[in-house]
């Protein structure tokens, strides 16, 4: 049975078209400039290694540098939010329909997730922010960061809904159990997918479906057949 939804914070609380990591892409790729002396060519192929081996820049970068991750997370994330995002009063109708706990599971830090939310109009909703430093740096998609979030939660992966706009992020997900649901492409050909939705404010329509009687993972036993 269901117990709580998990959701990825960046591109999929708000539509990846908003801007928002076109910025931070841009300050990281300046951290990588500024910090190791390299070229804009350079810096880009290193990021783009970086995420295809380690998940994310300041993993591939912890791994190869000593740099201090607190200093790396308040660079890459000092943006004018306000330039992109814009209080969701659709989103804010559709998180309230929903009867489950609700908690952000992201590889950026409190601070930029709390600062999301805030701007998004949504915050209320949210029990608990899981960030990169809760997972011991530790990103998604290493399955250790769902394992540590699932003894952080005391929960079973069965027990998570998980929703993100990554498939790479849902595969290890799905091997531990946990129930997926992708946003942002409706078509899709992965057996790591259980659900996927063109838009966040669809995920009401993903909560009706597991709420079928039929449904294993069943999150509303109250309103389940007599
Ligand atoms: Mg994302």
């Amino acid at each position: 049975m269901i117990r709580a939804i998990l959701f990825d914070l960046d591109e999929t609380l708000y539509p990846a078209q908003s801007g928002v990591m076109d910025h931070i892409r841009e300050l990281i790729l300046a951290y990588l400039r500024q910090r190791l002396n390299l070229s804009p060519e350079e810096s880009e192929s290193l990021r783009q290694h970086y995420i295809q081996t380690y998940g994310t820049t300041m993993r591939g970068l912890q791994a190869n540098y000593q740099i201090d991750p607190e200093e790396y997370l308040r660079f890459v994330h000092d943006i004018p939010l306000h330039r992109y995002l814009r209080p969701n009063a659709e989103l804010d109708a559709v998180l309230a329909s929903i009867p489950l706990p609700k908690i952000v599971f992201t590889n950026a830090s409190r601070e930029h997730a709390e600062r999301v939310l805030n701007h998004l109009g949504i915050r209320r909703h949210f029990s608990r922010i899981v960030d990169i430093r809760d997972m011991a740096y530790e990103s998604k998609p290493d399955p250790s960061a769902y394992e540590r979030l699932c003894r952080l939660l005391d929960m079973r992966p069965e027990e998570c809904l998980i929703v993100e706009d990554s498939v790479r992020n849902l595969v290890p997900a799905k091997k531990l159990g946990m129930v997926t649901v992708l946003v942002g492409q409706e078509n899709h050909q992965n057996q790591s997918v259980d659900f996927a939705i063109s838009r966040i404010e669809e995920i009401a329509q993903v909560i009706a479906q597991l709420c079928q009687p039929s449904h294993s993972a069943n999150p509303c036993p109250g309103r389940a057949e007599p």
